[in-house]
């Protein structure tokens, strides 16, 4: 019996083909069609080869997400629907009732909102330190921690944290070290390298890098991947496909953008320091930024972003 004219509009196409396309393709999806009640019993096994719905996976997905975790030289990545998801999910992934985290006081302002707002609501206490009071953030940690959480450079005073340092201090409470590594890129630092356990980006910024888009990105070891799991099928901040392939092509120019991001960055900071109307410039190329010698030490280029003090409001204005 031939399909009626309704029955072809509803169904989609099935096209096969041999060879590869160059560029990744969109799998604009919700849903995937399984073959057979075997293949869904295989994809209930763990067989990564089948797939079932977007929240949970989606190739498109997949490869940019083995493309982050490469180059943050991490296990595992998800992608999530902006920067906030991201922080948001990988943190409480790793919380519950009674536990405390502890964090800088220089953050990300919706980040700030959420350790100091959100997270006491349910009953997880937060503690904050300055970033100029990391040498002994050993002495802040209880056995009830579970979290330290940083940015290095911070957003957008350019504090740094010595990372490895707060690495180490984290493991030897039983704790793990989150960092928000936005402002860095993974082209001028690599936290996991230093020790970092979860790290976090919003791709809306660099690793986008066309204004065009927002998202956001964990990368993780191995061993969190069933905790970072349960919190994205569970909170639901997945990335649209459509997205995912904006990102994975942005990433294309990622190192020419920052290493060309850095150098200009660098030469602008440079000549604001010697402007006589601006007080202070804070970039962590400069020689004289308070952490100068942690950044040089634990990153491959300073990045693109600084900020500057002017004497008074008025002349900001
Ligand atoms: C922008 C930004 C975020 C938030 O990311 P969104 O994609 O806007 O949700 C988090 N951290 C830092 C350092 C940022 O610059």
């Amino acid at each position: 019996m031939k399909p009626k004219i309704e029955t072809i509009s509803a169904h989609t196409k099935k096209v096969e083909f041999k060879n590869e396309p160059v560029a990744l393709p969109i799998y604009q999806t919700s849903t995937f069609r399984y073959q057979s009640v075997e293949d869904l019993e295989k994809y209930l096994e763990g067989d990564e080869t089948q797939y079932q719905y977007t929240r949970y996976e989606n190739p498109t997905l997949r490869a940019v997400q083995e493309k982050i975790a490469e180059l943050e030289k991490g296990d595992r990545c998800y992608v999530f629907s902006s920067g906030m998801a991201a922080i948001t999910s990988s943190i409480l992934a790793f919380l519950q009732q009674g536990d405390e985290l502890l964090a800088s006081n220089s953050l990300y302002g919706r980040t700030q909102l959420f350790i100091e707002n959100w997270l006491p609501r349910f009953g997880v206490k937060t503690r904050q330190i300055p970033v100029a009071e990391f040498p002994n953030v050993d002495r802040y940690f209880t056995p009830k921690t579970k979290i330290l959480y940083i940015e290095s450079p911070t957003n957008p005073t350019c504090q740094i944290i010595d990372i490895q340092g707060a690495a180490e201090c984290a493991h030897r409470h039983n704790a793990l070290l989150l960092i928000d590594n936005t402002f860095a890129s993974p082209v001028n630092q690599n936290p996991i390298e230093l020790g970092a356990d979860v790290v976090l980006h919003s791709l809306t910024k660099y690793i986008g890098g066309h204004t065009d888009l927002i998202a956001g990105a964990s990368i993780f070891a191995e061993r969190n991947e069933t905790p970072m799991r349960e919190a994205i099928r569970t909170f639901g901040g997945t990335l649209d496909p459509l997205a995912a392939f904006l990102i994975e092509r942005g990433i294309k120019t990622l190192p020419i953008r920052v290493h060309r991001q850095n150098s200009t960055a660098q030469w602008l900071a440079q000549r604001c320091s010697e402007h006589p109307k601006i007080k202070r410039v804070n970039y962590p190329g400069l020689a004289n930024h308070p952490q100068h010698s942690i950044a040089a030490r634990q990153m491959r280029g300073f990045g693109g972003m600084f900020s500057f003090d002017l004497a008074d409001y008025d002349q900001a204005r």
